[in-house]
């Protein structure tokens, strides 16, 4: 994320409030999203300062929205293009953010709506995962001198040029992070279906726990890791700029949350904070390639100019000497582009073929006690091995060990690797 998100010294006590899809999905739940902001203003936390509180509330698009116009795009072009996929994708937001506001001005408060263009969020010119490097200070000022609310479309951007990008899937709590950075916010809250962060998604693993409190450092890497609760680059941006953030249930707006911050004064670190499981994934493998120096560099350079992000790398000897198979993985969204950039260099690499594995998942333990412990993974290994589930790619590091299986298997092992530990 860029250094270059500057502080809007705004004289307001300004609250950032992101509500997910589910939180909008229809418009019952847009008028009980009203009430919770409308409860949250009355608020005012900035008073004994006397600074007025001004909300600045961030949404995603209407329930499954988001998937709707995907598919939509995917009828008219086997590959859509980036651009226009873009400009297509955020729509959605847009519509929620003109509801909320009119719902919210019909209950009499001083709100208005703003896509990320008119409130000036720009972004790098990367189409489906660009990345904020700028908000306009003096538009997101002036607009809340004069409101008393702002409703922000989430997940979209604006390039320097004047095109719409969007941020990534999930990537409306990134927006409501950069803003809560840009504005000194005293707290982003960030509203959703279920009570906070988990040791493991809820939903999947009943026995997951409810943790009060977590450090950015935690919350990043499960993220990263696929546990869906938040967007990995909302909690790299608010530790970059040391935004306080809770995640909590929308439908329960009485109930704590779970804190995310720095975890200075935690007077005990847990050894592991939770299970996460990513489904999204694939496999790839470029076979054959020759052992020699600079291989390796030639096929990242290549993957890196078309901004595909890999993760797990593994190179294996092939029988053959001198020739070697170097296989990763990459999200499922980068699969077709990784394949195109893998056989376009195929030939001047002298590999043999490239082949893919879409039938994965990433099931991981994330914990800031991992490292060095290795009774951990003995564990891990031989309650997948007692199961049946075979470990197709094992990586750890310092907070994390990962396991890729085959996707059938991805539940039971989640449920596997959590239990293993004292189910939280
Ligand atoms: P929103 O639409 O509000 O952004 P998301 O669907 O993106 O909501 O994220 C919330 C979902 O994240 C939950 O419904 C839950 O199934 C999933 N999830 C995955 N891992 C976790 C976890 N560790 N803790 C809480 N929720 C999790
Ligand atoms: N609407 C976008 C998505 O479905 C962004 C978000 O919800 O955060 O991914
Ligand atoms: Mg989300």
């Amino acid at each position: 994320m860029n250094k270059e998100i500057k502080k809007a010294a705004t004289p307001h006590t300004v609250s950032v409030l992101k509500f997910g899809g589910t939180s909008v999905k229809n418009q019952a739940r847009i008028q009980h999203v009203a009430e919770i902001v409308r409860d949250r203003l009355a608020e005012d936390p900035g008073k004994a300062e006397k600074k007025a509180h001004k909300i600045l509330v961030v949404v995603s698009a209407m329930g499954d929205t988001t998937d709707y116009l995907l598919k939509l795009g995917a009828q008219c072009a086997k590959t859509p293009d980036k651009r226009e996929l873009d400009s297509l994708l955020s729509t959605g937001e847009q519509i929620s953010i003109t509801l909320l506001a009119m719902t919210l001005k019909e209950m009499g408060l001083k709100a208005r709506s703003f896509t990320a263009a008119q409130i000036g969020i720009f972004t790098e010119s990367v189409h489906s995962k660009a990345r904020i490097v700028d908000i306009n200070n003096d538009n997101l000022n002036k607009a809340l001198a004069e409101n008393d609310i702002l409703v922000v479309a989430g997940f979209q951007g604006i390039t320097a040029d004047g095109d719409i990008t969007t941020l990534g899937r999930g990537g409306s709590d990134t927006t409501a992070c950069a803003l809560a950075a840009a504005t000194d916010a005293v707290i982003c809250d960030i509203y959703t279906d279920v009570d906070g962060i988990y040791t493991a998604d809820p939903n999947i693993i009943k026995a997951a726990k409810l943790l009060n409190r977590v450090s950015y450092g935690e919350v990043i890497e499960m993220a990263r890791l696929g546990a869906q609760v938040l967007h990995p680059r909302a909690v790299e941006l608010a530790r970059q700029y040391k935004v306080r953030m809770r995640v909590r249930n929308t439908f329960k707006p009485d109930h704590e949350g779970t804190i995310i911050d720095g975890g200075e004064d935690m007077e005990i670190y847990r050894s592991i904070s939770g299970v996460a499981v990513d489904k999204d994934q694939a496999c790839v493998t470029i076979m054959s390639v020759p052992d020699i120096p600079g291989i390796a560099g030639q096929i990242m350079q290549a993957l890196a100019d078309n901004n595909i992000v890999i993760d797990m790398i593994m190179q294996a000897f092939h029988q053959t000497a001198g020739l070697n198979n170097i296989t990763f993985t990459v999200h499922s969204t980068d699969l077709d582009q990784t394949i195109k950039t893998l056989e376009s260099i195929k030939g001047d690499l002298s590999a043999s073929s490239v082949i893919a594995d879409k039938d994965i998942a990433k099931v991981s333990l994330i914990g800031a006690g991992l490292a060095g412990q290795s009774g951990i993974a003995a564990t891990v290994f031989k309650a997948f091995g007692g199961a049946g589930i075979n470990i197709k790619m094992i990586a750890t590091s310092e907070m994390k060990l990962t396991c890729v299986v085959s996707g059938k298997d991805a539940d039971k092992a989640g449920k596997l690797m959590h239990s293993s530990f004292g189910e939280g």
